[in-house]
């Protein structure tokens, strides 16, 4: 049988009945005849929550003890997943980072993962079991000390997972329905890709699309893992980011505070539509600053949404040569 790695996000494991949603959906793509490995996110917002408790104690928590506090989030889902999927009678365990294998450097709150040994993943897959694995955590072998990997996280423990155990697909379950050309919740006719280009990917996360983790599409370009971004609600097909370039001049608009950044191979050609648009719209902004796949501009927090919006309909769809 082939491996799927599944990874859900906080919203989609949020309640128990979110968590419920998503074992019936494990239970199923398992039927359908996959080796299942889910990783999973801390519920809702409970990684905020426990940064609050810690910020309630101390202003300097010891980076160890920040990262047992914040560990415990991943944890408490991953059990009661557990226990969903043997109420529906599929044979499932739940793993820590450490007990995964998941082997990383010293660095408490942004750790690196060096190596995966997994071999209480495959021994439980090769029983037929449904693994589960507490996202965006790992051990440092040399100080057997528990670490996370920095906020978002999860979606790298799935890519890297995915890589380890050479697994089939890698599916980033979300709130939404795939990548699209901007934040639906900001641009509510933004579009959904079909696929994405890792480095238009990259230059996405990098300037503030929270879709995927910047480090996990570059665990995905360097270990060369196709990731299905796609909606935990839904069975519809998502976006996968893999090798293949874009034909479209601009792929997608982010933004993050004030600055908004246009990415696609094309940009650099649409610094004066831009600008002008911008200023029919009467949105002063700084200079546009070009740079390989990308031109960012600084807008200012409190205009920010109306000039992505603006910049948006001007500019997403436009033809090479338009
Ligand atoms: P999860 O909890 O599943 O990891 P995140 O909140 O980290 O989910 O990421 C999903 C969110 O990313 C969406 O709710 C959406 O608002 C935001 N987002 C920002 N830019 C984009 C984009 N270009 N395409 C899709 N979602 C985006
Ligand atoms: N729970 C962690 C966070 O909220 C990691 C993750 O969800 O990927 O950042
Ligand atoms: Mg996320």
């Amino acid at each position: 049988m082939s491996i799927l790695v599944q990874k859900y996000g906080g919203t989609s494991v949020a309640d128990p009945t979110r968590i419920s949603a998503v074992a019936d959906r494990v239970r199923d793509t398992r039927a359908a005849g996959y080796d299942l490995v889910v990783v999973v996110s801390a519920m809702g917002h409970t990684t905020d929550q426990l940064l609050g408790l810690a910020a309630e104690i101390t202003i300097n928590p010891p980076p160890r003890e920040l990262d047992m506090l914040l560990t415990a989030g991943e944890r408490i889902t991953m059990a009661l997943l557990a226990m969903a999927l043997h109420e529906r009678g599929v044979p499932a365990v739940s793993y820590t980072g450490s007990q995964a294998g998941i082997l990383t450097d010293s660095s408490h709150g942004g750790a690196r993962i060096t190596r995966i040994t997994g071999e209480r993943v495959r021994e439980s897959l090769s029983e037929g079991k449904v693994v589960i694995v507490a996202g965006f955590q790992g051990v440092d072998p040399e100080r057997r000390e528990v670490t996370t990997l920095g906020r978002g996280g999860s979606d790298t423990t799935a890519v890297e997972l995915a890589a380890a155990l050479g697994a089939e697909g890698c599916e980033i379950l979300t709130d939404v329905s795939g990548v699209f050309t901007a934040d639906p919740r900001i641009v509510p006719d933004a579009r959904k890709l079909e696929s994405i280009s890792y480095a238009d990917m990259l230059a996405l996360a990098d300037a503030g699309a929270m879709v995927l983790k910047s480090h996990s599409v570059e665990s995905a370009r360097d270990r060369g893992v196709v990731v299905h971004v796609r909606s935990s609600f839904t069975d519809d097909p998502g976006t996968l980011v893999t090798d293949d370039a874009s034909d479209a001049p601009l792929v997608g608009i982010a933004h993050d505070g004030g600055t908004i950044t246009l990415v696609g191979p094309g940009v650099a050609g649409l610094v004066d539509r831009a600008s002008s648009l911008l200023g029919a719209h009467g949105i002063t902004h700084g200079p546009l600053v070009a740079d390989a796949g990308k031109v960012a501009l600084e807008v200012g927090p409190e205009h920010c949404e109306s000039a992505v919006r603006c910049l948006h309909a001007g500019l997403v769809g436009l033809e090479v040569g338009q």
